[in-house]
């Protein structure tokens, strides 16, 4: 049935008992929010807030092309893909086509976690390998797969130390505060090659070498020119493959790019995408090539029960006919660039403010203390952050210094919304918090 109203106090205290304590939630004492359209969300006071954070739901919250398609084909069939009907085909022929050759068979999962996992057993099975290089300071999903190449201390304090063996971390290629900064940043390529060589030499060479295209976990970071050209050329020499997560990066977050890989100007072997793909309605892929498809055949069959389902296939669809319609991806090309530009006025005026990332709608404001020593503002960007909630601002920390606003906005965000977002900062930074 319905969920029994509740006031938002009373609801956390339900959820905390119910839930175990890993399981977060937003805020100490956060609004009870029951429904969403476009970029706002609404609280059962009837508040409205700014999601400024939403990278699951590219269209805005409730949109009527994917609701009115999924509605409609749940009252008509939902079933398992291994039944023969059209949507499932047309999806998956519509993404294919959204990727370069030779990128052109595809597997259709439910998350992110599920896409990152599918990625790397394809590269094992496809190399008959055991062994996998990571980059430090990524978040790649919570199964046992793509959490083993999960390195962030933000999520997992002990992440570093508790790789399994077949993991091998090398340097967040992070130009801001990295080991290797500014024009050094050049620098991380090379170290991460010569890492899979070394791999390779002492008998171990890496099946896959994955990497989100654009660092999302550090706060938006882009990767320095030409890094995954060089780390990609290095892991395929030694035979092995490169696996992208696009699942925050990719499906036009980056505004000038559809696929992250684009900017960086390289075409990777697996491709793992999610969250934006169906708007919040379950959805994943992997899309690589039919050679190395063929390979997993190996491992026996794939299959997944609600992967590629009638609904989550007509989901797809109705996800990418409003990006065609909506101009959704031109939009967050131009409303990301006046939103980065503001963003840049108001470092102009407040020293907190060390840097502000990004690209298109996947932006990272970084809070320092200091603009030389770049010591984290950690505990100031929690504060900023409940106070923006009193403004009526939804956002988050992120990184693994939890020192940057996590700045991803559904891509339909309204330049009236960007500029409400800067104000209400302007005030928190100016007032204090
Ligand atoms: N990869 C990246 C880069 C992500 O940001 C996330 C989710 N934050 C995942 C994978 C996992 O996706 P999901 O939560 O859908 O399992």
């Amino acid at each position: 049935g319905a969920p029994r109203p509740a006031d938002a106090a009373d609801l956390i205290a339900r959820r905390d008992a119910t839930f175990a304590e890993v399981q977060e939630h937003y805020y100490d004492a956060p609004p009870q929010i029951e429904r969403g359209w476009r970029e706002h969300l609404v609280d059962t006071s009837g508040r409205v807030y700014l999601d400024m954070v939403n990278n699951v739901t590219p269209l805005g919250h409730g949109h009527l092309g994917v609701a009115d398609a999924v509605a409609r084909q749940l009252r008509r069939l939902n079933t398992n893909s291994r039944f023969n009907y059209g949507s499932v085909v047309e999806f998956s022929e519509r993404l294919a086509e959204l990727l370069p050759d030779p990128l052109d068979t595809v597997f259709l999962v439910n998350s992110g976690s599920e896409a990152v996992d599918l990625a790397l057993r394809v590269a094992l099975a496809a190399t008959g390998r055991r062994d996998v290089v990571s980059v430090a300071e990524a978040y790649h999903g919570w199964t046992i797969g793509s959490d083993a190449v999960s390195t962030s201390i933000a999520d997992n304090p002990s992440a570093l130390e508790s790789r399994p063996d077949w993991v091998h971390v090398v340097d967040a290629p992070n130009a801001f505060r990295g080991r290797h900064r500014g024009a050094d940043a050049a620098r991380y390529a090379p170290e991460a090659a010569h890492r899979i060589h070394e791999l390779a030499a002492a008998g171990s060479p890496p099946a896959a070498f994955i990497a989100e295209t654009f660092f999302g976990n550090a706060g938006g970071i882009p990767l320095p020119a030409g890094y995954l050209a060089e780390v990609y050329a290095a892991v395929r020499e030694t035979g092995g493959l490169a696996i992208a997560d696009e699942v925050q990066a990719g499906y036009g977050r980056l505004g000038e790019w559809f696929w992250g890989f684009e900017q960086q100007g390289v075409v990777p072997d697996i491709v793992a995408v999610a969250k934006a793909m169906g708007n919040g309605y379950p959805l994943g892929a992997v899309i690589t090539t039919r050679e190395i498809a063929a390979r997993f055949r190996t491992q026996g069959y794939f299959f997944s029960s609600t992967g590629g389902s009638p609904a989550s296939s007509i989901a797809g669809l109705a996800v990418l006919d409003a990006y065609r319609d909506q101009g959704v991806q031109r939009h967050a090309a131009a409303v990301g660039a006046y939103l980065k530009s503001r963003l840049h006025e108001l470092a102009a005026r407040h020293a907190l403010i060390g840097a502000v990332h990004g690209l298109g709608l996947y932006l990272g404001v970084e809070f320092v203390r200091d603009r030389d020593t770049l010591e984290p503002a950690t505990d100031e960007t929690r504060a900023i952050c409940d106070r923006l909630l009193e403004l009526g601002v939804i956002m988050q920390p992120t990184g693994d210094h939890q020192n940057v606003l996590k700045t991803k906005p559904p891509l339909v965000i309204e330049r009236d919304s960007a500029d409400f977002f800067v104000a209400m900062l302007d005030r928190v930074l100016t007032e204090g918090w």
